[in-house]
């Protein structure tokens, strides 16, 4: 098919061609004193992606998820009690894998469409006055339902209840691309991946530590080895890695930083904002709804809800083959349910259009009872008359 293939899922996201030109590079020695020189200034500047001062970021040749592995295994002790609420796909794996590694899980059931419950968070902290629990895990934006949660809460609640728990937050599909504020939170593990607001092919787990995590790495007694972030702390001192670096990685992201620091951290957010708000004005034209709940609709991607006697794979299915665009589908328990548009990364007001146009047809083609030209209409207007 002529043209290509437009991505519209949450992640991997589209890679600016500058950022693959970046990569385009010749193979290099990564023990050689030149490597520093690329990698210092990275670790540096992506602290300015967290909002973070204090704290200390981390590049892993991995993806999001062993992100999550290494906050848990480095700061904490086979047994140790974590709590974590579950509503959707990423929470849920992220319950999996702390109840894998032999973590005592406290989970709480949230409906889906909704996030983390801050006046149950605070009750429930207030009451482990013995702090049994040594980490909240936060799941910032739940990819599969699109759905944000209030991290600034999440911190509020646990100094309310004066509870000295580490809050790890899962920013995959957060952090470089809508409002993510390290120090001001109060977080002491930022997780994220290269594939999603970084604007990369997937391979990197971008992560970073506030001191009290990086302490807790001391006494933390899980075994430990290719991510142990000690060993990783004491090879960046001095710009290197303690095992081969993916370097054309390096180099992309060292182009990503350059163009989401130009841009600035306030204008990307509200780039996202913006752009989200037409999709969802295009959503509420075709009298559709979000599977997010009001107050929590995420900036990154909209879980559109389809009528009952729909199956949203058949719009995924006809939007792929016939209009070659990609969208995201629903996740276990919304699988069929709904369908994702993702609005994260390297998107303007026309890729949105372009989303929406494909998808009104799609919807079009299976019989959705929408006027055509509603949703495109709607965005367009919010987009023309918003736009700087
Ligand atoms: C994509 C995603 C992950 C998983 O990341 P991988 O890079 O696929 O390991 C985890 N959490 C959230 C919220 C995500 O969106």
């Amino acid at each position: 098919m002529a043209g290509r293939n437009h991505l519209f899922i949450p992640g991997p996201t589209n890679t600016p061609h500058e950022v693959l030109s970046a990569m385009h590079v010749p193979m290099e020695d990564h023990r050689s004193p030149d490597f520093p020189k690329l990698m210092k200034p990275v670790l540096e500047d992506l602290k300015k992606i967290f909002r973070t001062e204090s704290g200390q970021a981390f590049v892993y040749p991995a993806t999001g998820t062993a992100g999550w592995e290494i906050a848990l295994t480095n700061t904490l002790s086979p047994g140790d009690k974590v709590l974590i609420y579950r509503f959707g796909q990423f929470s849920h794996l992220w319950i999996n894998m702390a109840q894998r590694l032999g973590l005592d899980v406290e989970f709480h059931e949230v409906e889906w469409g909704k996030g983390i419950p801050l006046d149950a968070l605070e009750a429930r902290l207030k009451e482990d006055s013995s702090h049994e629990i040594k980490a909240v895990l936060a799941t910032h934006n739940e990819t599969a339902t699109g759905v944000t949660s209030d991290i600034g809460g999440v911190r509020k609640a646990m100094d309310a209840a004066n509870h000295p728990a580490l809050l790890f937050v899962d920013g995959v599909s957060s952090i470089a691309s809508i409002e993510f504020r390290m120090d001001d939170w109060g977080v002491d593990g930022a997780i994220s991946g290269s594939q999603k607001g970084f604007m990369l092919p997937a391979g990197l787990a971008i992560v970073a530590f506030s001191q009290k995590a990086l302490q807790a790495t001391e006494t933390a007694k899980f075994p430990r080895c290719f991510l142990d972030l000690k060993d990783m702390a004491n090879a960046n001192k001095d710009g290197y890695t303690p095992y081969t670096p993916s370097t054309p990685m390096i180099h992309g992201l060292r182009k990503a930083l350059d163009m989401l620091l130009e841009e600035g951290m306030e204008n990307i957010y509200a780039r996202h904002h913006r752009l989200a708000e037409g999709t969802r004005r295009a959503i509420a034209a075709w009298g559709l709804k979000l599977c997010a709940q009001p107050g929590f609709e995420s900036d990154t991607v909209s879980a559109v809800v389809v009528p009952e006697d729909k199956d949203a794979r058949d719009v995924i299915s006809t939007a792929y083959h016939k209009y070659n665009i990609s969208l995201g589908a629903g996740l276990t328990e919304v699988a069929g349910k709904v369908f994702r548009i993702g609005h994260i990364g390297d998107m303007n007001d026309v890729s949105m259009l372009g989303a929406i146009a494909g998808v009104e047809m799609a919807m079009l083609d299976n019989g959705f009872d929408i006027k055509p030209g509603s949703g495109v209409a709607a965005a367009i207007e919010y987009y023309r008359s918003t736009a700087s």
